[in-house]
């Protein structure tokens, strides 16, 4: 894939860039490591006084930044701001909060390990390599990098070819917010250039948010190098809807849990599981509303739905929804590539999905909803848990009971009752079975990349 900005709206390419030489990534490896080196001296004071920059130049850049995103990848500009303003809310908790998530413990009583004093210490490790998607081209970035520099540790970028300009928006953020140069530089290279710099002696950890096959394979070489990874991968979360919950409530919060950024989110609900009592009345109210969507242009502020991001991404949805069709699937709003230039696919809401479709086991990476009928809570329950991801889910139920049997029994990392799922810095977030490993986000996100050093005293 070329390093390139194409806008998806138009299908033109904006701008080309020439991947770095093997020299120049060994030139920003070595950068990094001596900002590592450099960062040793720092104390969490500094940092966080420098990520506080961070965070203020991304709010003075909140509608260049916003426009730059909805050029690179068709989110609606509405929501490009809003993840502008998150990324600066992630890196203001990080500089608040390292600290503390990193704070030194002591055993109460050293003397049971027969020591005078005993406890933990978290350190940095090094060189953390992030490999990253175009969904959320700052957000998905910056989750990883505030608590990476916040812990003394460098990063590396290897950023989605389709979103080079925020690549390169980013190579330059930190510096630019007073850290030592080099604390976080981007590699513009392709995808097959990522394992030449995982197994650089100097590179000690990695992290991929993408699709599976990706997480796969950098976790195989990270494997053979003995180097940690965090894997942020992909989903096809549930969405419960039981007779007690508020249909109407649910509906309208399934039509944004489903269609927020094009449909082209990890933690999207994909599948929606309706209880048969109320499976008439809510599929009527929920496909009206995502037929009312507004698809346009995404530079325009009341446009809710914009092209798919690449021309292969919306053929393979356009596919999958074929597929159902000639299954037997029922399409109850939408369905069809519609006739304009970009890479547009009509919100849809898909129902009498059977386990040969691939809609049944794949993830829809975009605007499709896949409607499922249940006979009882087990039904719904067996329905949301056979699939072979485990990111996040959401149940709709007003039963105190049924709410904290779903908590329990649902697989996933994650279940929000009578809410959407969303990421917050505060949460950690990560997945289970074939949607990843390790956590982001919250203390455990700023731990993944540290030593926890034993501390044992005579
Ligand atoms: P992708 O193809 O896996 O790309 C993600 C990143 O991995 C890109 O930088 C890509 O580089 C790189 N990459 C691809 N194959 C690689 C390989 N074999 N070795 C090393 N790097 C490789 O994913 P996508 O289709 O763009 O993104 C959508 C997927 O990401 C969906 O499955 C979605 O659910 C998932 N996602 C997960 C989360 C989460 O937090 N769990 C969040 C957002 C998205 P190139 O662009 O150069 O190919």
């Amino acid at each position: 894939m070329a390093i390139a900005i194409t806008n998806p709206t138009t299908g033109e390419v904006v701008e080309t860039f020439k991947p770095h030489s093997d020299d120049e990534v060994d030139r920003r490896i070595a950068q990094a490591q001596s900002a590592y080196e450099a960062l040793a001296g720092t104390t969490f004071a500094q940092r966080a006084a420098w990520m506080h920059q961070a965070a203020d130049i991304l709010e003075s850049d909140v509608d260049q930044l916003a426009r730059m995103i909805t050029i690179e990848m068709g989110r609606p500009i509405v929501q490009a701001r809003a993840e502008v303003l998150k990324s600066a809310r992630g890196c203001r908790f990080y500089a608040d909060n390292a600290e503390d998530f990193l704070a030194p413990t002591t055993l109460g009583d050293p003397s049971t390990v027969g020591a005078s004093a005993a406890g933990t210490r978290y350190a940095p490790i090094g060189i953390v390599l992030a490999v990253m998607p175009w969904n959320y081209p700052l957000w998905q970035v910056l989750r990883f990098a505030a608590p990476a520099l916040m812990a003394g540790n460098a990063g590396l970028l290897k950023h989605a070819s389709n979103v080079p300009g925020s690549a390169l928006y980013l190579d330059a953020l930190f510096e630019h917010a007073g850290f030592p140069e080099g604390s976080f530089r981007t590699l513009l290279i392709p995808a097959s250039g990522v394992e030449r710099v995982l197994r650089d002696d100097r590179v000690k950890a990695t992290t991929l948010t993408g699709s599976e096959p990706a997480g796969r394979s950098l976790a195989a070489i990270a494997g053979s190098e003995v180097k940690h990874v965090v894997l942020e991968l992909g989903g096809s979360d549930p969405f419960v809807v039981m007779p007690s919950a508020d249909l109407e409530r649910a509906a309208t919060v399934a039509v944004t849990a489903r269609n927020q950024n094009n449909g082209q989110s990890c933690i999207a609900a994909k599948r929606f599981i309706v209880h048969q009592d109320v499976y008439d009345a809510f599929l009527s109210s929920f496909a009206a509303k995502v037929a009312a969507l507004t698809v346009g242009d995404p530079l325009d502020e009341s446009t809710d739905i914009g092209p798919l991001a690449t021309k292969s991404g919306r053929d393979e949805l356009a596919g999958q929804v074929d597929d159902a069709v000639r299954h037997g699937a029922t399409v109850v709003t939408g369905g069809q590539v519609p006739q304009r230039a970009g890479w547009y696919y009509q919100p849809t809401v898909v129902a009498d999905i059977t386990p040969e479709m691939r809609l049944f086991a794949e993830e829809a990476f975009g605007p499709v909803a896949s409607v499922y009928k249940a006979a009882s809570r087990e039904d719904a329950l067996r329905l949301a848990n056979g699939t072979t991801f485990g990111l996040s889910s959401s149940v709709w139920t007003n039963d105190a009971d049924e709410e904290d049997w779903f908590v329990d029994h649902l697989d996933a990392g994650a279940v929000f009752v009578n809410g959407m799922t969303a990421s917050h810095p505060e949460l950690p977030f990560g997945g289970v079975k074939d949607s990843g490993l390790g956590r982001e986000l919250a203390a455990a996100g700023i731990r993944e990349f540290c030593n926890l050093k034993t501390v044992w005293k005579a």
